[in-house]
């Protein structure tokens, strides 16, 4: 399009000469220097000429009276002026009017004035004598970058304020999918005995028509039941409510169970399953009913995806040397199919909720999407990683990771709950005090009797009901949280203090002294990983620090 006052040029660049003319316009600048000549040059200059809103200063003093009442954009300085000098003058704005661009011209031979300048806060300097051009041009320049600046950091706050009403409905649609699910769940179990009943002959003799319709029928009530489990299960990942029984736990055992469990779906179809699992695998620690079902979902996809003859391969082993560097010190369990694969195009979003591959064959499988979702949730839970190698018409590889339950494992327990309260106190945007409670005998290490007397002590000072009280196995220290800001737990401190007081804790042959290190979120620390570090230097400096803490 023509613009209407340039003949020749685009609508656009009288838009943007527009733009830049009202930018020059509407920007003030405070000239300050000791010379006359120099300031009325300067005023003509940048205002005939560059356009700009002009106000002159002859020193320090009178620019910093100025902008005690009125605003600027920028303030042009001079570096050698009686009394305050253009450096102070810099390191003065900067303190009391941080917001406000700075700019120092300097003569030959005060380059490192003119560094410093920058050092203490100015944009940019100036040498003298001064080229009016490239004067012109360079406070352009730094007014620009202002409101780039100002332009992106407006973007920020936007971006941030969606960010925050986007997690208001995503935690609103968990409660809607949470409820609905939790109250469809109940009618349907009662249609279901319904059906039952009447298949079973209770109400009356049933025809082989009649059983035709009834089979389809509670076939499809079991379908419904487990997408409403699905859809429960899920919510409850997504909000953190998911609860988890940790415990040690035999994976070959566990993992052969499950796999003769579903053997007679795989016999439907001719796929053989194997299960190659060491005796010499260290346990896991988990929730054996959460990692069955990541293996019913995963070993259930697996014969659902894999055409008739096929193979499953489910194996576990430690992960090498290697691989614990970027994943731990864990076990690693794979379910290797010989299916039809999953396309490239696929593979980052396959698990992401109600992410299904469509156009193949096994769409006449029927599914939700959610198995995946659910199951790399699980896994997460578990503080382990979930991938997936694959080639169409090859076959597939789900590999998940679990911790070791040896004795030094770093306690999956406790970062799960922590990171499961945090975010509560993050939603609810209420306090979170984590203390870390330690018990020191004057000689040797802590015993596991003096450990169990000093967690009842605490037990006894913590009154909430939501107070959790925890222990970190590896470094034998109580970790409590309680929903408290600073002045709470210092109520809280002090309690445990005096119950320590008065009935010490007797170690071997001395009384066993107690510290405690707390830290408070949001008062303190921001994020888990802050609120552990400060809570662990305030309990004192001796543990050897958490290095793969995943917070
Ligand atoms: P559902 O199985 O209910 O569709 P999932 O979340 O378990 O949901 O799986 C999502 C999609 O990932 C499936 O629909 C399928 O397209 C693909 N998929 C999962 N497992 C396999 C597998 N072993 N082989 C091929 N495709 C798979």
């Amino acid at each position: 399009m023509q613009s209407p006052g340039s003949p020749g040029g685009t609508f656009e660049t009288f838009c943007e000469n527009l733009s830049i003319e009202n930018f020059i316009m509407k920007n003030r600048i405070l000239v300050i220097d000791d010379e006359k000549e120099i300031r009325s040059f300067l005023s003509k200059a940048l205002s005939r000429i560059a356009g700009f809103r002009v106000e002159l200063a002859e020193s320090g003093q009178e620019a910093l009276q100025k902008l005690e009442k009125e605003t600027f954009d920028l303030i042009l300085t001079d570096l050698k002026m009686p009394g305050m000098d253009g450096l102070q003058l810099i390191t003065e704005i900067a303190k009391v009017k941080p917001e406000t661009l700075t700019m120092m011209m300097t003569g030959h031979g005060t380059i490192d004035s003119a560094l410093e300048a920058m050092k203490r806060g100015a944009s940019d300097y100036l040498m003298k004598p001064l080229n009016l051009d490239e004067l012109i041009v360079r406070i352009q320049k730094v007014l620009e970058e202002k409101q780039r600046f100002v332009r992106l950091k407006d973007f920020a706050d936007q971006l941030e304020k969606a960010n925050q009403e986007l997690r208001r409905l995503d935690v609103m649609k968990s409660e809607f999918v949470s409820i609905a699910s939790h109250e469809l769940r109940t009618p349907l179990a009662a249609i279901k005995n319904s059906v039952q009943l009447v298949r079973s002959g209770t109400a009356g003799k049933v025809n082989e028509n009649q059983e035709k319709f009834l089979s389809t029928a509670e076939r499809n009530i079991n379908r419904l039941t487990n997408i409403l489990n699905d859809l429960l299960n899920l919510s409850k990942i997504e909000s953190g409510r998911i609860e988890l029984n940790f415990e040690n736990i035999e994976l070959k055992g566990m993992i052969e169970l499950m796999a003769s469990s579903l053997k007679p779906h795989a016999d439907a179809k001719s796929i053989q399953i194997d299960v190659e699992v060491s005796g010499e695998i260290p346990g896991v620690y988990g929730d054996p009913e959460k990692i069955n079902q990541i293996l019913t979902n995963l070993i259930g996809n697996a014969i659902k995806f894999t055409p008739e003859k096929g193979n499953i391969l489910i194996t576990a082993k430690l992960l090498s040397n290697d691989q614990q560097r970027s994943y731990g010190e864990r076990i690693a369990v794979s379910v290797k199919d010989t299916g039809i694969g999953i396309p490239p195009e696929h593979l980052d979003a396959i698990f992401e909720k109600f992410h299904q591959v469509e156009g193949s064959l096994h769409r006449s499988v029927s599914g939700t999407g959610l198995g995946l979702a659910i199951t790399k949730g699980l896994v997460e839970a578990h503080q382990g990683k979930i991938w997936v190698e694959s080639e169409p018409g090859k076959g597939s590889a789900f590999t998940f990771t679990l911790p070791l339950s040896k004795a030094e494992r770093r306690d999956p327990h406790f970062r799960f709950t922590l990171d499961k309260e945090f975010r509560r106190a993050q939603e609810k945007e209420s306090s979170l005090t984590l203390f870390l409670i330690q018990v020191i005998e004057e000689k040797g290490e802590v015993k596991e009797a003096l450990l169990d007397r000093l967690e009842m002590k605490v037990k006894q000072c913590l009154c909430r009901k939501a107070d959790i009280l925890l222990r970190r196995e590896r470094e034998k220290i109580l970790a409590a949280l309680c929903e408290a800001n600073v002045a709470g737990a210092q109520v809280i401190r002090q309690r445990i203090e005096m119950e320590i007081q008065k009935h010490p804790i007797e170690g071997q042959g001395a009384t066993a002294v107690i510290k405690v290190g707390t830290a408070t979120y949001p008062e303190e620390a921001l994020s888990k990983a802050e609120l552990f570090r400060l809570a662990k230097e305030r309990l004192g400096g001796e543990n050897e620090p958490e290095k793969d803490f995943g917070c």
